[in-house]
C-alpha cells in the first residue's frame, strides 16, 4: 500500500481512473524499449544528430499516414478500429440482452451483469467508456436495437480526425552545413564533463531475471544448426 501510495495520482496509472475524455487505455511501463527501437542507430549519436534523427522519423511517418489515409472515407472510423469492433463483436454473443427503455438495457454474462445506456454511451464494466470504442455487451445492445455499433465509436478514431491528426508536415531541412549562422554573437560551450573509463556501454541496463535481449534458447540453436546443415 505504501508503494502504491507514492506512486501519486491513480488516474496517471491505474486504468480505471484514467480520464474517459482521452478514449485510450494503454498502460505501459517501457515505453522507452519502443522509442528506443524507433529512433535505431540515432539513439546512440549526439544531441543534435539524434533530435534530427527524430525529426526525420516524424515527418516520414506522418507523411504516409496522410498517404494512407487519402483513399478512407471521411464519415467512416478508421480501418483499424472497424478491425477491433468486429473481433470485439464475435464475444458479444454470449452475452444475454435485456431491454430496460429504449437505449437502456441490463446485459448479462456468465455471473455478471451490467447495466448499459446507448443513449450516454456508457457500460457499467468501463471499457466502453476507457476506451472509446464500444465493449462486446454495447455490441450486443446495439444488434439487440438494429443499429450500428460504428455509430457508437468515439469521435477520435473517425477517418476525419485521423486526417486532420495528420494534415500538417513537417518541411525537409538542409544540412547543417547550410543553416544560417547565429549573428546574436553567443558561443554556447558544452557542458564540463568527466569521461568514465571505457566505452560507454548502448544498452540498458537490465533488472535482475529481466530477459536478455536476443537471447536464444537452446532449442532454437539446435534448428538453425539443423537448418544449416540441411
Ligand atoms: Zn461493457
Amino acid at each position: 500500500m505504501t508503494l502504491f501510495a507514492e506512486l501519486g495520482e491513480k488516474s496517471k496509472w491505474s486504468k480505471h481512473a484514467f480520464d474517459p475524455n482521452v478514449c485510450n487505455d494503454s498502460n505501459t511501463s517501457n515505453f522507452v524499449e519502443s522509442f528506443n527501437s524507433t529512433l535505431g542507430v540515432n539513439r546512440c549519436r549526439p544531441i543534435l544528430t539524434l533530435l534530427e534523427g527524430i525529426r526525420r522519423v516524424c515527418m516520414v511517418r506522418i507523411a504516409t499516414r496522410m498517404k494512407n489515409a487519402k483513399s478512407w472515407n471521411d464519415e467512416e472510423i478508421t480501418p483499424k478500429i472497424v478491425k477491433l469492433v468486429k473481433e470485439i463483436g464475435k464475444s458479444s454473443s454470449k452475452c444475454r440482452v435485456f431491454k430496460s427503455s429504449p437505449g437502456e438495457y441490463e446485459i448479462h454474462e456468465g455471473r455478471s451483469q451490467f447495466p448499459l445506456s446507448l443513449n450516454k454511451k456508457v457500460c457499467s464494466c468501463g471499457a466502453w467508456q476507457l476506451t472509446g470504442v464500444p465493449c462486446r455487451h454495447a455490441i450486443r445492445a446495439c444488434i439487440d436495437a438494429k443499429l450500428d455499433p460504428h455509430d457508437f465509436v468515439s469521435s477520435w478514431y473517425s477517418v476525419k480526425t485521423y486526417k486532420q491528426a495528420y494534415s500538417v508536415c513537417i518541411n525537409p531541412i538542409p544540412d547543417t552545413e547550410q543553416w544560417p549562422a547565429d549573428e546574436s554573437g553567443r558561443i554556447i560551450m558544452p557542458p564540463k564533463m568527466k569521461r568514465g573509463i571505457g566505452r560507454p556501454s548502448r544498452n540498458r541496463k537490465r533488472e535482475e531475471g529481466e530477459e536478455q535481449p536476443g537471447k536464444r534458447s537452446k532449442n532454437s540453436e539446435m534448428q538453425q544448426m539443423w537448418l544449416l546443415w540441411a
